[in-house]
């Protein structure tokens, strides 16, 4: 493998001048490649021909190139300088999905350095443009970065909801390596919260997602969380099966790991009593412990040669451990302290930023409700204005349909039924006030009254029925003779008046007399001719209605005397 790696970076030194463009990316890619899935491969000369080509590179290859080595430089402890790089390509603003990879790595290396206030803020940096990147697979990362953060801060609960997340972005992608880490993650948090069925639980779902990955490193991690867990839970059988296979998976690729191996065999053996090898075993871990200044390592190190060396009667030995111990953990816990820090007051920020968000989010709220309820308004006054309109209309229609019913009342009121001709009331009203008007003018005006023939007879002999249609044959006859410039009524059962404005009693006598011999010789309805007698009276200056109405009515009477079916005028009266 190393062999073959050296060829390829050979290849690439040799291929890097050449070109730049597509070339350049492929170096890029292959690069990036080799640092993920080598660690441990030396990448220095790579990447300074990448670096000397930068300017070639396109704005987004530049960053990726400047991650390149800013990972680089950390992987070989030379954490400020790669810092230096992250600080380059954060000044550059790149795209939000090189942001979200920039901020990672920083946190990583933050954290590394023990700069833990920067890691933490970057991490919550990183975690903000998740939304924005919505790649499932940073997210995974992420995720699960952030859970381990929380728990080195010794916030379980963090630590576990942060897996717990890793482990849904991981569940969207179908990469079986990444399931595995953040079920491993989940382990280790559940484990820290001392909730071991849980953390047995995942750590084995874990397991069968690793398996499907030949990624020994990461197998052999879950191995190791497992063991411990089961240590913990007395199945210590099981336990040493698993520390077996992390062994064998660690190899001797991977330090880190044969020393946890080595420890978890140490707490296993004090488990089954076997104290003697089991500080010996504790006694090298201690020497590499202290040369990595892995405390918390070293603390429990310490304290299980503690136990041991008790349960072997050298108290001595127990107490210079257990002091020792104390020491570490001391280390360790300053270190913690300085986490907890950096987690709260990272928290803090971020919780102001949450509150600020929701308060801008409450106001835009309130403010889109404000709109919607002017909008409302609006629209209810438009329905309201219309519906006004609408009632106004309805009650327009409403008064003309009265207007027009009183109007037909009134004329109905003042109309006789059977001839349509005014009746007795309105007649007199009317004539009343056109000899007023007459008399003002100084016009003449004529009443005639008529009165028909012998008509109970025709009823008797005909039936009321055709009594009537004489009777509306006449009315008839009325107004066609005196047309409609006179009043005509019918003022009692067979007896009618006219009064004629402007027209003299030698006028009026001449239409009355051309009537009546109408009347002569056209049959009625009842098969001959009937006839009516007629009486006429000229209004004489200063004369009333009554006076007037009694000079025409006498006239009548004469001329029925006189033998009926004639005209008889009223002798002028005297003015005063
Ligand atoms: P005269 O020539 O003297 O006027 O004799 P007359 O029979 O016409 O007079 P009288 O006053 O005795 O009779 C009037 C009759 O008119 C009595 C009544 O039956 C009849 N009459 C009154 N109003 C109506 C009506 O509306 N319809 C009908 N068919 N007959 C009516
Ligand atoms: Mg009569
Ligand atoms: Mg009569």
């Amino acid at each position: 493998m190393h062999i073959g790696l050296c060829l390829l970076v050979a290849l690439l030194l040799l291929a890097g001048p050449v070109k730049a463009g597509d070339d350049l990316q492929k170096r890029i890619d292959f690069a990036a490649e080799l640092q993920i899935n080598e660690p441990g491969s030396n990448l220095n000369p790579v990447i300074d021909q990448l670096l000397s080509d930068i300017e070639q590179a396109t704005p987004g290859q530049q960053v990726s190139i400047r991650l390149l080595a800013a990972r680089n430089l950390g992987l070989q402890g030379r954490i400020v300088e790669g810092l230096e790089f992250i600080d380059q390509i954060l000044a550059a603003e790149p795209e939000p999905g090189q942001r979200l990879t920039t901020y990672r790595l920083s946190a990583n290396l933050a954290m590394n350095l023990g700069d833990y206030e920067r890691a933490f803020a970057d991490l919550m940096e990183a975690v903000a443009l998740i939304p924005e990147t919505g790649s499932p697979f940073e997210e995974t990362n992420l995720y699960g970065l952030a859970s381990y953060f929380h728990g080195l801060a010794g916030e379980s609960f963090s630590a576990i909801s942060y897996a717990q997340r890793s482990l849904e972005s991981a569940q969207e992608t179908d990469n079986p390596r990444l399931a595995c880490l953040a079920y491993g993650r989940l382990t280790a948090a559940f484990e820290a919260d001392d909730r071991l069925i849980e953390a047995e639980q995942s750590g084995r779902q874990g397991l069968s997602y690793c398996e499907q990955t030949d990624d020994p490193v990461t197998t052999g991690w879950i191995h190791a969380l497992l063991a411990s867990v089961l240590i913990s839970l007395g199945e210590l059988d099981q336990a040493e099966a698993m520390i077996a296979q992390a062994t064998a998976n660690h190899s001797d690729v991977y330090h880190q790991g044969q020393l946890n191996s080595q420890r978890l065999l140490a707490r296993l053996m004090i488990e089954r009593s076997q104290f003697e090898p089991a500080l010996e075993k504790l006694d090298n871990l201690i020497s590499a412990y202290e040369k990595l200044a892995l405390w918390e390592r070293l603390a429990e190190v310490h304290w299980l040669a503690a136990r041991a060396a008790a349960s072997l009667g050298q108290t001595r030995l127990a107490y210079d451990h257990t002091l020792k111990h104390i020491d570490a953990r001391e280390r360790f816990l300053s270190n913690e302290r300085a986490l907890r820090l950096a987690y709260l007051e990272v928290e803090f920020a971020s919780k102001q930023r949450e509150q600020e968000l929701m308060l801008l989010r409450e106001q835009a709220r309130v403010e889109s409700l404000r709109r919607e309820t002017i909008e409302q308004q609006a629209l209810f006054r438009k329905f309201a204005y219309g519906f006004g309109l609408f009632l106004l209309l309805i009650l327009l229609l409403l008064l003309l349909h009265a207007v027009r019913r009183r109007r037909h009342f009134q004329h109905l009121s003042r109309r006789d039924g059977l001839s349509g001709l005014l009746n007795h009331t309105s007649f007199f009203e009317a004539v009343e006030q056109t000899m007023g008007k007459a008399q003002r003018d100084g016009q003449p005006l004529t009443l005639l009254m008529a009165d028909m023939d012998h008509f109970k007879q025709i009823n008797d002999r005909h039936g009321h029925l055709k009594g009537d249609a004489v009777l509306r044959q006449t009315a008839a006859g009325l107004a066609n003779t005196f047309g409609k410039q006179s009043l005509i009524g019918r003022i009692g059962g067979e007896e009618f008046a006219v009064c004629l404005s402007g027209v003299t009693i030698r006028q009026a006598a001449e239409l009355a007399e051309k009537l009546r011999e109408d009347m002569g010789t056209t049959t009625s309805t009842i098969g001959r001719p009937v006839t009516m007698s007629f009486g006429i009276a000229e209004m004489a200056a200063g004369e009333n209605l009554d006076q007037l109405r009694k000079r025409a009515d006498d006239a009548l009477y004469q001329a029925k005397r006189n033998g009926r079916d004639r005209v008889e005028l009223a002798p002028a009266r005297q003015g005063e």
